[in-house]
């Protein structure tokens, strides 16, 4: 990736949009329109209160429009594909389709998993910028008690997409989970990396050592409390990105306790340092099934600007705020 410090000067830079919000008319999401929803899947019911109705601090549903799908209902439609000509399988959704017997260039495989939606709130807030502290806790520990619930599969990625820009369909703050048949390629080099650092080291973890250094030379490094600290990572790809780390290496973030203190202060930077609530886009990069050796990380990034086609042609990145001088600003604004 490029720092592109120049570039920032160009005139039309980090004029955040505002970003209106709709309200709560017709909010799926909103505490009394449980019925607008599918059968929820979970929910934190401290009153004891019955499924699908009031009384609830987070929810879980399932998407409805997933990019994922149980495999009961990939068979499912595999059968009525099947019967209208179409390329899947009701035999056996994974591995036969007419479509294998197209070149190994095409291949493919139906996308078995589950795409789950977790309601950070029965308020109707569009970030979780807008939670209280104590809110915040109960919604990251909502997420990872869905991670828990989803480890059967290989990999379960957890996002928050907030604001217009950000890819959020809804403006109700919903963490998303996906938990998919495979481990995704980021991840598995991620994993390599650990692995190989840890044979070269004998036993260290990288983020560890990265996370040490940081701590030891400053520049880059925002706030820390007794769990986590937050960075602005080291050739970070977009402006104001932010890495919230544990301090002791933890290999998953779902079987971890940190972090959702520091997650609300860093958000609140943002807010201060841009006068509004910033767009955002956040995922938990954790252990896939079966991993021992990993260190979890989240990572927000204040949605700025969209990359252009240098980005898309080249799967570089030109990223116009140095890291060093986002996490002096981010210091600066939560001071
Ligand atoms: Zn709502």
């Amino acid at each position: 990736m490029l720092i592109a410090p120049g570039r920032a000067q160009r005139p039309d830079q980090f004029e955040m949009d505002g970003w209106m919000s709709h309200g709560p008319d017709d909010c799926p999401f909103c505490e009394g329109k449980e019925g607008m929803t599918p059968p929820e899947l979970d929910a934190d019911r401290p009153d004891g209160s019955p499924p699908d109705g009031p009384g609830w601090k987070t929810r879980v549903v399932p998407n409805l429009y997933p990019a994922l799908i149980p495999a009961e209902d990939a068979e499912a439609a595999g059968k009525a594909e099947t019967e209208a000509g179409a390329f899947a399988s009701a035999a056996d959704p994974l591995l036969a389709s007419s479509r294998s017997a197209e070149p190994d260039m095409f291949a493919s495989r139906p996308a078995i998993g589950h795409h789950d939606v977790i309601v950070n709130s029965p308020r109707h807030v569009s970030s979780i910028g807008q939670l209280y502290p104590a809110e915040l806790e109960v919604a990251v520990a909502a997420w990872r008690r869905r991670m828990i619930a989803r480890a059967d599969l290989p990999y379960v990625q957890l996002i928050l997409n907030e604001g217009p820009d950000s890819g959020a369909s809804l403006e109700h703050s919903h963490a998303q989970i996906g938990a998919s048949p495979f481990v995704p390629a980021a991840i598995a080099r991620e994993r390599e990396r650990f692995n190989s650092y840890r044979e070269r080291t004998a036993g260290a973890s990288l983020l560890g050592e990265v996370l040490r250094e940081e701590i030891r030379r400053g520049d880059r490094l925002v706030a820390i409390d007794d769990e986590v600290a937050l960075i602005c990572p080291w050739a970070s790809r977009f402006p104001y990105e932010m890495r919230i780390i544990p301090r002791r290496p933890e290999a998953r973030f779902e079987e971890g306790q940190g972090g959702a203190a520091m997650l609300g202060r860093a958000i609140a930077g943002l807010n201060a340092l841009f006068g509004q609530q910033p767009q955002l886009n956040l995922w938990v990069k954790t252990a896939p099934r079966g991993v021992e050796h990993f260190h979890w990380h989240l990572d927000l990034v204040p949605r700025l600007e969209p990359g252009s086609s240098f980005e898309m042609a080249t799967g570089v990145d030109i990223n116009v705020i140095s890291p060093e001088k986002a996490a002096a600003g981010l210091r600066e604004a939560m001071s």
